[in-house]
């Protein structure tokens, strides 16, 4: 090797080393990784927005883990809650706030409503409105009924409380026992403006679930959105 040689080599040693001491001395948390979420995740929404909903919390077996994944993938949902959970967890009620989740009214303890009659029922919604209210400081606008049973005289009391009823387009089938991989298959059915109904209830299938239905929502180029309506009219999903 000549002279001539070293002194380049050296230089380019010295200036990997250097590298290498900067790559290491990064805090772990520094370093970017291919599971970290970038920041502009959701920037194609040409295939349309999509209501993801999540029912029947706050639940200590389900809540924070669901939404650690929500939040990992950049990603909002509705979670209808029941009053009565929110009276007994409303930590997990503030964390949903928090978390910038849409919160709705399911009821305080998920009876059959046209079964149940008046004025139970509208008991049940506006003791609802008013736990979440005590809690979050704020009034629900969105109302699902329990097991999808709706009647005039559900909808009349939703109405008086200035809520728009929310039904839902596909089933992920999470309450009977669905695995995480029919959940994700029931979620790649959704189109346009569709809502998905997934449960807030202890489900680890359901949170295995978020990354992969957010992944092939972006794969459609769809994004999560915010469902929204009046008293009367059918609910819709746009932009969050
Ligand atoms: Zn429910």
């Amino acid at each position: 090797m000549s002279r001539s040689l070293r002194t380049p080599i050296r230089t380019a040693l010295v200036a990997a080393l250097a590298a290498l001491a900067a790559l290491l001395s990064q805090p772990a948390g520094a370093a970017p990784t291919s599971a970290s979420p970038t920041a502009a995740r959701w920037t194609d929404c040409s295939g349309g927005y999509v209501g993801l909903t999540y029912d029947d919390g706050p639940n200590p077996a389900s809540t924070t883990a669901l939404l650690s994944a929500l939040q990992a993938g950049q990603a909002k949902a509705t979670f209808f809650i029941w009053g009565q959970h929110a009276d007994q967890y409303p930590d997990l009620l503030r964390s949903e706030q928090a978390a910038g989740m849409w919160i709705g009214n399911h009821t305080y303890t998920h009876p059959h409503l046209p079964q149940i009659g008046e004025p139970a029922a509208y008991q049940q919604m506006v003791d609802t409105q008013n736990a979440v209210q005590r809690v979050t400081g704020q009034r629900p606008t969105l109302f699902r009924p329990p097991y999808g049973e709706t009647n005039s005289q559900v909808k009349s009391d939703e109405a008086r409380l200035g809520m728009a009823e929310v039904l839902w387009s596909v089933d992920s089938q999470d309450w009977n026992g669905a695995s995480t991989a029919q959940i994700v298959q029931a979620n790649a059915t959704l189109r346009a403006g569709g809502i998905v109904l997934m449960h807030d209830g202890g489900y680890s299938t359901t949170v295995a679930a978020v990354p992969q239905i957010l992944d092939g929502l972006a794969a459609r180029h769809m994004c999560p959105g915010r469902i929204t309506g009046t008293p009367g009219n059918a609910a819709v999903v746009t932009a969050p």
